[in-house]
């Protein structure tokens, strides 16, 4: 059986590594002293470290709010990192607006969301009493 030690890059680099049994591909971490005694033993080898990221399964969708006091917003989510949030403008720009910082990308409202945005709020906006232009 080959074992092979990964290092693992942190703020310091000797606290840890990840070792690798091979057949299975089953990675655990050991204390660096013992990877070096594996590797001097000659029943390990070291590699680079394989940086596995997620990957971004994002999910847009305009909220509407409920009883028409508040404009609609955006709602994003992703099901890979679990990360969701929520874009709201007062001005109907949020799908310009709406940053999601998930999964080391960030992402930007898609074009046909934006649209069922930007027609939900006209709606809305076209229901306000004449109080409007607030902000
Ligand atoms: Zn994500």
């Amino acid at each position: 059986m080959e074992i092979i030690i990964i290092p693992v890059p942190t703020v310091e680099p000797e606290t840890q590594a990840v070792v690798q049994n091979s057949p299975t591909l089953e990675s655990f971490h050991v204390p660096p002293g013992v990877g070096r005694a594996l590797i001097a033993a000659g029943v390990a080898r070291q590699v680079m470290p394989v940086v596995t990221k997620p990957t971004p399964q994002t999910r847009w969708r305009p909220l509407r709010a409920e009883g028409g006091m508040y404009p609609p917003a955006l709602h994003h989510s992703c099901s890979s990192c679990g990360m969701n949030g929520t874009t709201e403008s007062q001005r109907g720009t949020a799908h310009i607006s709406a940053r999601f910082c998930h999964c080391g990308v960030v992402d930007t409202c898609p074009e046909d969301v934006a649209e069922l945005y930007l027609a939900l709020y006209r709606e809305w906006e076209s229901n306000l009493p004449k109080n409007k232009n607030r902000r």
